[in-house]
């Protein structure tokens, strides 16, 4: 096996423990503000346990370099045996053949899909370090590992937002530690400009949660009119419809659909009239996705997400689970729109399996916080939608593969998308014939909490290869 190689990350769990035994203590960073003496005392406290947890009593995951795969690969037209070979010094695909029966990894009934790349995650590590008890990049790209995730774009509403060549340079460099590679949003808010290099922007259209967000739309236009021309996503929930509802008894009432709807109409038109590339984050009913679907008909350049637990939950399978299960958009009502999520999604209507992988302590969540984990389960996920939902692999390679790397190829030196030479050597490998329970103990994101706990996926993800690294399970 030439070039082969042992490595190993670990895995922060004491830090988790030990935010368990003082949750008081995690909830006062939350409400910290950067450069305080408390932030500075915590970012000795963070240093210290995550030195001293990775020393001495973390799971290891381990990888090596590999130079040949063969089994059957998936591309967005078919299916093929084939034989993979890996150039170990550039991390890319050399070459695509007949399979040989004789490679570093010979698979038989798994399926090797081009890398899974999920557009939407909040990896929470920032200059101002006061969310890294939540996640961080190292342990992100390790949950994305996990996941069968290869790659990620990382949302910019952090304490200390990147929201200019500075900020947005500093936040890069931290996530460096990724053991995947990380694509940032730089934020979009009250009085920002571009930035001097190409990125894609985020912006929230009205509160949820930091601190980088519009009070109205009139306020919005006004900053959006910097950006023509650029790649913009867009959390959208209008701001005056949430302030209108704020007293609704449940989560989901203080956000209703027509928050979203009325805003995603907003999106539109400020995506036609400054010549956006726009991308419509999260959307969760079917009126949006209707409209969204009409736009791109009129030529209108914008593509849409959906995100697992908009197609997975309805409001009427929460229980007593409301708390754990608040996220913004909210889940919706009913059965029929989730279904309907699910065949746009399956019809090619919406573009993008995205998670919003937004962590939080399983303490905050008894307290009520808005944001979901997903990125350990994105692989076992899929293969839900392949067996209960009938999507075919070539589909999944369109949603999960092929279009999130047409958005991030734009922003990456490596391209994404496709098993061929030239492309990068990161590969999801997945188990049709192996389920998966969801527990504490399978997932390696630091809140260690998932809205599938207790759920067992028909399929998980056997192995995932970052540019000939193969992390196995
Ligand atoms: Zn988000």
């Amino acid at each position: 096996m030439p070039f082969s190689s042992l490595f190993s990350y670990p895995l922060s769990s004491p830090l988790l423990t030990l935010q368990n035994v003082v949750p008081s203590y995690a909830m006062c960073k939350e409400m910290n503000k950067p450069n305080t003496p408390q932030t500075y005392i915590h970012n000795i406290y963070v240093s210290i346990i995550q030195t001293l947890s990775g020393l001495f009593f973390c799971p290891k995951y381990t990888y090596r370099a590999i130079s040949s795969i063969e089994g059957i690969v998936v591309s967005a037209r078919s299916q093929k045996i084939r034989r993979i070979e890996i150039d170990q010094y550039t991390g890319l695909i050399r070459k695509v053949s007949e399979p040989t029966g004789v490679a570093d990894v010979v698979l038989k009934d798994e399926l090797i899909f081009p890398g899974f790349i999920d557009l939407h995650v909040h990896a929470r590590e920032d200059m101002s370090h006061t969310q890294e008890y939540k996640e961080d990049f190292r342990t992100v790209g390790l949950a994305a590992i996990n996941g069968g995730v290869v790659a990620l774009a990382d949302m910019p509403n952090n304490p200390i937002p990147p929201i200019d060549d500075k900020s947005y340079e500093q936040k890069g460099n931290l996530a460096k530690k990724s053991p995947i590679p990380v694509v940032l949003y730089a934020g979009i808010g009250p009085n920002t400009k571009p930035l001097s290099k190409k990125v894609p922007y985020k912006v929230f259209m009205g509160p949820s949660v930091g601190d980088l967000f519009f009070n109205s739309l009139d306020e919005l236009e006004a900053v959006i009119k910097n950006y023509q021309g650029q790649n913009v996503s867009f959390h959208s929930e209008e701001p005056e419809i949430l302030e209108k509802n704020k007293n609704a008894s449940t989560h989901e009432a203080k956000r209703p659909p027509e928050a979203e709807i009325s805003a995603v109409d907003f999106a539109l038109q400020l995506i036609e009239k400054y010549d956006l590339v726009g991308k419509i984050c999260h959307c969760s009913t079917l009126e949006g996705i209707n409209k969204i679907i009409s736009a791109k008909k009129r030529g209108i350049k914008v593509t849409v997400e959906v995100t697992p637990h908009h197609l997975y939950f309805d409001e009427t399978m929460l229980g007593g689970k409301r708390k754990s299960f608040q996220v913004n958009p909210p889940i919706r009502q009913t059965k029929e729109n989730r279904l309907a999520l699910i065949s746009m999604l399956k019809n090619g209507n919406i573009d993008y399996l995205a998670t919003d992988h937004a962590p939080h302590s399983v303490s905050e969540k008894e307290k009520g916080i808005s944001g979901l984990t997903h990125l350990d389960t994105y692989g076992p996920f899929i293969t839900w939608l392949i067996k209960e939902h009938r999507f075919t692999f070539e589909e999944i390679v369109r949603v999960c593969s092929k279009n999130p790397s047409d958005f991030i190829n734009k922003f990456s030196k490596d391209q994404y998308g496709e098993i061929k030479e030239g492309h990068i050597a990161s590969l999801s490998v997945i188990d049709m014939k192996k389920p998966i329970n969801i527990s504490p103990k399978m997932l390696k994101t630091k809140c260690r909490w998932s809205p599938f706990l207790g759920i067992t996926f028909p399929g998980s993800v056997s192995m995932t290869i970052i540019k000939g690294k193969l992390y196995e399970k």
